[in-house]
C-alpha cells in the first residue's frame, strides 16, 4: 500500500477574501488537496478553528494551524499507510485530546482528513464519492438541491432575519433539477430588479440575490414570483435557513420587525411554512433553545422537513440528544463542524438510523474546492446545500454533482 510522503498546508484565500488552509498531501507521484470551508453562523457547539488574531488580516490568518499541519501533523503521519481513514481520523482526534480539536484547529484536522481521503481515493484509483461511500456503506442515490437564491441574516446586507431562502427543485435527475433551480435564479433577478431597482440585484455570501425584503412574506413573495415566471412554478419547492440564533438578542427573536418569545416565532414560522408550503425549515430556534423544536415539528407533521444544524452540529451525541427529545426530522452534515470525515460520516449515519433528512453542507465561507459533493455522494446524502448556482465556489459543487451523475 502507498504511504504518504509529505504533507504541506498553506494560507489560501476564501470565498469572502480570508484566508484559509489548504492541505496538500504527497504519495509518490501522487498529489491531493483540500481547500477548507469556514463558517459565519457558527454554532456554539461546533469544533474550533485555529485563527491566529492579531492585526493580520483582522486576526483571521491561518498560520498557526498550517504550522499545526506542517509539524506535528506531518511528523506523526509521515510514512503512514493510505486506505486507513478511521485510524487516521482516530489518531488526530488522539493528538488534539481536547474533544473539539482546539488545540490542533478544526481546520487543520479537516484539512488533513480531507486531504487524506482525496489522497487515498487516487492511490486506490477510484473516484472520491465510491471511496467515501465505502466508509459509510451507503449507496449513490441523488440528492435535491436545496439552492439558496436569496441571502439574508449575517451573509446578507439588508433587513432579512432569516438567513437563506431555499428553492428545491422537483426533478428526476440532477441535470433538470440544474435547469430547473438556474432557470428559477434568473427569473428572480428580473423579479428584484422589477420590485426594487438596479441596484437591488447584488449578491449575498452565497450567491443568492440580497434584495431590501421587508420581511420573510416579502421574500417568500419574490421566490414565488420568480417560479411562476421561470414557467416551473409546478416544479419547486421552498425551504428556509432560518439560523435564529444570529437573532437573537436578550432572550428575544427579533424578526420581521417584530421582537418574539420563542412560543411567539413559533406560532409566526408554523404560519409561514403553511402559507408556503415550505418543504424544510432549519434552526428556527437558537441552539440551547431546545423546547420549542419538538413543539413545531408535531406541528409539522411528517411531509415538513425541521432540520437541525447550529442544534446538531454534526455531532454525534448532540444528533443523540435532538432524537431523544424528538426535536427534528432532519439534520445538516458539515464535516468541519465536527472536524474529521470519520466523525461527519458516524453522524450522517446515526441520522439515518432514525430516518431523518440527511443534508449535506458547505461553509458561506467557501473554496473553490468540490469536495463536498463527493461527500454529499458518499454519505448517500438526501439533499445537498450548496448555495446559489452562480459564483465560482458554489457552482464548483454543483459542476461536481452534474459530473458524477453523468
Ligand atoms: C448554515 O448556517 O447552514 C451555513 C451554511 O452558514 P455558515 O457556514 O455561515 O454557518
Ligand atoms: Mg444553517
Amino acid at each position: 500500500m502507498k504511504k504518504i510522503d509529505r504533507i504541506h498546508a498553506r494560507e489560501i484565500l476564501d470565498s469572502r477574501g480570508y484566508p484559509t488552509l489548504e492541505v496538500e498531501m504527497h504519495s509518490g507521484d501522487l498529489i491531493a488537496w483540500a481547500g477548507v470551508p469556514s463558517g459565519r453562523s457558527t454554532g456554539k457547539f461546533e469544533a474550533q478553528e485555529l485563527r491566529d488574531g492579531g492585526p493580520r488580516f483582522d486576526g483571521m490568518g491561518v498560520t498557526k494551524a498550517a504550522a499545526n499541519v506542517n509539524g506535528l501533523i506531518t511528523e506523526t503521519f509521515k510514512r503512514f499507510p493510505l486506505g486507513r481513514q478511521q485510524e487516521f481520523d482516530e489518531m488526530l482526534r488522539g493528538m488534539d485530546g481536547t474533544g473539539n480539536f482546539s488545540a490542533l484547529g478544526a481546520n487543520a484536522v479537516v484539512g488533513a482528513s480531507i486531504a487524506y481521503a482525496k489522497l487515498s481515493a487516487l492511490a486506490k484509483g477510484v473516484y472520491l464519492c465510491d471511496y467515501i461511500a465505502g466508509l459509510s456503506g451507503q449507496g449513490r442515490r441523488m440528492p435535491k438541491l436545496f439552492m439558496n437564491v436569496l441571502n439574508g441574516g449575517w451573509h446578507a446586507g439588508n433587513n432579512l432575519a432569516v438567513q437563506e431562502f431555499h428553492i428545491i427543485p422537483e426533478a428526476n435527475d440532477v441535470d433538470e433539477a440544474i435547469e430547473v433551480g438556474t432557470a428559477l435564479y434568473h427569473a428572480l433577478q428580473r423579479v428584484v430588479k422589477g420590485h426594487y431597482n438596479a441596484t437591488a440585484i447584488g449578491l449575498g455570501e452565497e450567491g443568492g440575490f440580497n434584495p431590501p425584503a421587508a420581511n420573510t412574506r416579502e421574500a417568500l413573495d419574490l421566490l414565488k414570483e420568480a417560479a411562476k415566471q421561470s414557467g416551473f412554478e409546478d416544479q419547486v419547492r421552498m425551504g428556509l435557513d432560518v439560523a435564529a440564533s444570529t437573532f437573537l438578542a436578550e432572550g428575544l427573536y427579533v424578526i420581521d420587525g417584530k421582537k418574539l418569545s420563542s412560543e411567539e416565532l413559533l406560532k409566526h414560522l408554523a404560519a409561514i411554512a403553511k402559507a408556503y408550503d415550505l418543504f424544510a425549515v432549519e434552526d428556527p430556534f437558537a441552539e440551547d433553545d431546545k423546547l420549542p423544536f419538538a413543539e413545531l415539528k408535531k406541528l409539522f407533521g411528517p411531509s415538513r422537513h425541521l432540520i437541525g444544524d447550529d442544534l446538531t452540529a454534526t455531532n454525534p451525541d448532540r444528533i443523540h440528544a435532538a432524537y431523544s427529545d424528538d426535536a427534528v426530522n432532519g439534520v445538516i452534515i458539515k464535516p468541519n463542524q465536527i472536524g474529521t470525515l470519520t466523525q461527519a460520516i458516524e453522524a450522517a449515519n446515526l441520522a439515518r438510523s432514525y430516518g431523518w433528512l440527511v443534508v449535506a453542507s458547505h461553509r458561506s465561507g467557501e473554496t473553490e474546492d468540490a469536495f463536498i459533493a463527493d461527500f454529499a455522494v458518499g454519505i448517500g446524502a438526501d439533499a445537498v446545500k450548496f448555495g446559489a448556482p452562480a459564483r465560482g465556489e458554489r457552482t464548483a459543487k454543483y459542476n461536481q454533482l452534474m459530473k458524477i451523475f453523468s
